[in-house]
């Protein structure tokens, strides 16, 4: 079955899933309401089952050899001591590929990259959708109508499209933690590892190495939302001083304006379906989950496959959704549910007992104990897109 589609905002799982689509058969139109199709991110790491789905979309291989592979790294407290390492190579037995970096643009121009500019859309914001005419959906933009056998909502956590299809729904709640990001403007020195997580109370400063030698640093805080820094940069030194290095050199690589700050929201509420009719929903519009086990994109990759395949596979667009929310809805809610729990006994931890208690476990833990917990979720069989 071939067709028309429209997908509604140009980030990854919209980049992504128009690829799918395009592989099997559609043509494709991306609207993003961004005057420039840009990913502003800082880094992202994909784990094996987003890589297997960017090789099922055709661009694992450009991804791969753009990502820097994470082999060393782990689990720290504030003092430097180690709660858990992550063995990369292991990881790699298992999966034929350990968890790799790139910086989000570059992950994006990728996906851009492998798509005719003429199928993007920029500047175009999509808000409302009307399905009164059988068998399509008409999309209202400003300047005409867009008419589609297919629309695909991937406008993100605060996706308006969701709210039209499901009024009752709440829609993303506040995390309870706020998230401080950047890329260090230049290779940092005597990295020892290729990443690390540090946990200490209702904080946490991680960092994530490139190919070419910077790193993305993330710093994620128990915070009221809404609250803000004059100088973000400034805070953030003052507030992991005393942490371990390489945590202070990172922050002294940094500019201050490459700073990035956003409050975390998340769908706690799971959507009763990710499809209505002709319109599926994907990616942080379907299952926005916090980013404790760095598996948000990686979950709108898979969705894109899996679409893609369903629509190959199905006789009509209806039974394609119906196949398409069966294998992606339970799975990705249960990656969010696990992603909450990451964060609350990760970084949300306060009480100094409950991280007593938490940090033994984690040093008597046996080895291999991570390797497993990410196997659960990256050990995923993308589907065959012919
Ligand atoms: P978005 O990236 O939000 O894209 C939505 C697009 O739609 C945007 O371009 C927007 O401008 C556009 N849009 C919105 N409304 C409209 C409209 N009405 N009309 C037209 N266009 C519209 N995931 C991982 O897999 N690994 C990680 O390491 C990782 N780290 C993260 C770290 C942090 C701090 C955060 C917050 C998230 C992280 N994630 C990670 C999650 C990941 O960033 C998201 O899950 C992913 O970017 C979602 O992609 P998306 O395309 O669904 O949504």
């Amino acid at each position: 079955m071939g067709g028309t589609a429209v997908v509604a905002g140009g980030g990854i799982g919209g980049l992504a899933v128009a690829l799918g689509l395009r592989r099997v058969g559609w043509d494709v139109s991306v609207v993003e309401r961004a005057p420039v199709l840009a990913d502003v991110g800082a880094g992202i790491s994909l784990h094996a089952n987003g890589l297997r789905a960017l090789d099922v979309l055709g661009v694992g291989q450009a991804v791969r050899a753009a990502a820097r592979p994470q082999y060393t790294g782990g689990t720290r407290t504030p003092d430097g001591g180690w709660l858990s390492r992550m063995d990369g190579a292991a990881l790699e037995r298992e999966l034929g590929t350990p968890i790799v970096g790139i910086p989000r643009a570059d992950l994006h121009r990728l996906l851009r990259a492998a798509l005719p500019a003429e199928c993007l859309v920029v500047g175009a914001e999509v808000t409302t959708v009307d399905r009164t005419e059988p068998g399509r959906v008409r999309i209202p933009l400003d300047d005409g109508v867009l008419d589609a056998d297919l629309l695909v909502a991937a406008d993100g956590v605060n996706s308006r499209l969701r709210t039209q299809l499901f009024p009752a729904h709440p829609g993303p709640a506040y995390s309870g933690s706020t998230v401080l990001r950047a890329i260090t403007e230049h290779p940092v020195d005597a990295l020892s590892t290729d990443f690390a997580v540090t946990w200490g109370p209702g904080a946490e400063f991680g960092h994530v190495v490139f190919a070419d030698g910077r790193a993305e640093w993330h710093a994620v805080l128990n915070s009221a939302a809404g609250v803000r820094h004059d100088d973000p940069l400034a805070a953030m030194r003052r507030r992991f001083r005393d942490w371990h290095d390489p945590i202070p050199r990172l922050l002294d690589a940094t500019r201050p304006d490459a700073v990035l700050h956003h409050d975390i929201r998340e769908l706690v509420t799971p959507l009763p379906s990710f499809a209505v009719g002709r319109i599926a929903l994907l990616g942080d519009a379907a299952h926005a989950m916090t980013p404790n086990l760095g598996q948000g994109a990686c979950q709108a990759l898979e969705d894109a496959a899996v679409l893609a395949a369903a629509l190959a596979a199905e006789p009509t667009v209806e039974s394609a959704l119906t196949r398409y929310d069966t294998q992606r809805r339970p799975r990705s809610q249960s990656v969010a549910r696990a992603a909450r729990q990451a964060g609350r006994m990760g970084q949300q931890l306060t009480h100094s007992m409950a991280i007593a208690l938490r940090n033994t476990a984690l040093r008597l833990a046996p080895s291999g104990v991570t390797v497993r917990a990410i196997l659960r979720h990256a050990d995923w069989k993308p589907p065959r897109l012919s």
